[in-house]
């Protein structure tokens, strides 16, 4: 695994976590990751991820990969195997501390039947209907359950029963005895367990009554052993019920949950179930489409674990919910790019350069620095011969005035190579610019000393050694800045419909055939790109991870 940054700011959490060692409540922190398999994990994961595997980290504590799979019907294993992959990725370990919520039913189950004993839960036997509409409202206090004092040994037994299948769906639930008339909704005697004849993933048919996610998930934080439970804003309302469980069960040494609030991007959808409309209704190519906002899309698009975790580091740990801004995320993967990318030549729009005086047949091998950033990535060869390829918009028939590129009658040099200059222009029967003529300077290959200088430098490749590839050129998913806001518009209608631009006429420096799948370059002058997992040495592939500025900050400018 990679080496690990340890440079994470301070936050509210971090404090309450230093308090917490500094007057011994705890000599080992210990917090947990627990994510829903429904669905890949985003980038709001992984901010997350970064926040509780990052404190076990720092504190020499322990953090606990669980998934929450206490909803039999919408899990599958394809998602586990993901989640598992993904949290690696980004350069975490749980170790031997992978778990299930649902290795604790038996326990939960136990639990539930010491509520009871309590005295504080019930079954009750009213239909979803009736638990719904005597729940009251925010500003009247809810109805009483006619069930609510049902005795002990009758709860008992139908709990059992309820677990033996005796009854279906709806007929029986297990209700905390709490208070009807709390202002919190979510005390207002909420479900514990509910009838659900369901095939479960891990414990198949072995049960048909499944825990209600606010009571197994405190339960499954204890029984780990867990110190604080990170988790989302959303859940500060279901505290007092968190709290609650663990207290009506006499349990000690109980854990702590703190909310933070979740990560919300800029043009990016970060709603599994809106993720998994764009996957099953083909807007994107999978999961893993280098526009998902998926981790496993990112790491495609070309994203490195170091610059997500930057990323989270950034943007810090704060207790109210706002939005950042995606270039936030652009500028990490640049960042982080323009030190360890190599600079390599391609050409995505090529127009082709005759050399008229450059000897016929001629090869020289031009050196070149790999990466000015870091000298100790080296130099490398490139040929150089007389028919050379180089992008299309550094010519300008008739240059507009700052224009210093190549036009009829300029100069320009090429990168690592010569001064050149423009003679003539070569059109087929369409009037379309087919090839440039040109002639070289011989007294001004770079690094000879030369003092020549012209404004304009630009890159090439070599005509006869270059190697065709298909560069996929990706932009922001969406058009708007929240594409979640308007709940009456369809978030797809949203879609930008350039987000992706396939060109499949590029050409590349012969050096980058070698490259692995996932390998990243700076593409000098036009972005930072990596290689397709799916590329083949018959069909290479290329995906532009990011420009090399950011685009869209001009168009605002503009606007
Ligand atoms: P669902 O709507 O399916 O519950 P979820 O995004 O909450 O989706 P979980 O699998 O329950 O998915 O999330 C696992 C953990 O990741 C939770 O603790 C949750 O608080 C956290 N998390 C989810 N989304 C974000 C986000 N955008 N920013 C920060 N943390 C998040
Ligand atoms: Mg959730």
């Amino acid at each position: 695994m990679d080496e690990i940054s340890n440079t994470t700011p301070s936050n509210f959490i971090r404090e309450i976590i230093e308090d917490d060692i500094k007057t011994g409540k705890h000599t080992k922190i210990h917090t947990r990751f627990p994510p829903e398999p429904n669905g890949y994990l985003h980038i709001g994961h992984a901010k997350a991820i970064c926040l509780s595997f990052g404190i076990a980290r720092d504190y020499n504590g322990l953090c606990n990969l669980r998934f929450d799979d206490t909803n039999p019907v919408k899990e599958d294993v394809e998602y586990v195997d993901s989640i598992q992959e993904d949290v690696h990725w980004l350069g975490f370990d749980w170790d031997d501390r992978m778990y299930y919520a649902s290795d604790y039913f038996d326990r939960m189950y136990e639990f539930a039947v010491q509520l009871i004993k309590n005295g504080k839960a019930y079954i009750d036997s009213s239909s979803a209907e009736e638990i719904k509409n005597a729940k009251g409202t925010l500003t009247e206090p809810g109805i009483e359950s006619p069930h609510r004092n049902r005795p002990i040994e009758e709860s008992l037994k139908l709990f059992e029963e309820m677990k033996e299948g005796k009854y279906e769906e709806g007929e029986y639930v297990l209700r905390a005895k709490i208070n009807m008339a709390s202002p919190n909704m979510h005390m207002r005697d909420p479900l514990v367990y509910r009838i659900k004849k369901a095939t479960h993933h891990n414990t198949g048919d072995k049960w048909c009554i499944y825990p209600m996610y606010d009571y197994a998930h405190p339960l499954s934080d204890w029984i780990e052993g867990i110190t604080h439970s990170l988790c989302t804003l959303e859940f500060e309302i279901h505290r007092p019920l968190y709290d609650w469980f663990l207290q009506a069960l006499n349990l000690e040494n109980l854990p702590r949950q703190i909310e933070f609030a979740r990560l919300n991007l800029s043009y990016t959808i970060m709603s599994k179930r809106k993720l998994l409309e764009l996957v099953q209704e083909g807007y994107v190519s999978g999961w893993d489409d280098p526009r998902m906002p998926t981790i496993c899309g990112l790491r495609r698009r070309g994203y490195t674990p170091e610059s997500i975790r930057n990323f989270a580091d950034r943007i810090g740990v704060a207790k109210r919910d706002a939005t950042t801004d995606v270039a936030l995320l652009e500028h990490s993967i640049r960042a982080d790019l323009n030190k360890r990318a190599p600079r390599v030549m391609a050409i995505l729009h090529p127009l082709k350069v005759i050399i008229t005086n450059y000897p016929d047949g001629k090869t020289e091998e031009l050196e070149t620095i790999n990466n000015p950033e870091d000298e100790s990535m080296g130099l490398r060869k490139i040929p150089f011969s007389k028919e050379i390829y180089i992008e299309k918009d550094d010519f300008q028939e008739i240059p507009h005035k700052k224009f210093h590129r190549l036009f009829p009658g300029s100069e320009v040099r090429l990168k690592s190579a010569y001064i050149i200059k423009c003679n003539e222009v070569v059109k087929n029967e369409m009037g379309e610019i087919d090839e440039l003529l040109c002639t070289y300077d011989p007294e001004t290959k770079s690094g000879s000393g030369s003092t020549r200088s012209v404004k304009g430098t630009i890159h090439w490749v070599s005509a006869q050694h270059s190697v065709k590839a298909e560069v996929r050129l990706y932009d922001r998913l969406f058009l708007s800045e929240d594409p979640s806001s308007d709940e009456d518009k369809d978030f797809k209608e949203l879609i930008n419909p350039h987000s992706l631009e396939i060109l499949k006429n590029c050409l590349i420096e012969p050096e980058l055939v070698k490259a692995k799948a996932g390998e990243k370059f700076q593409f000098i002058r036009t972005g930072y790109f990596c290689v397709d997992p799916l590329s083949t040495d018959e069909k290479l592939v290329f995906n532009r991870t990011v420009s090399l500025r950011d685009t869209w900050a001009k168009i605002e400018m503009k606007k």
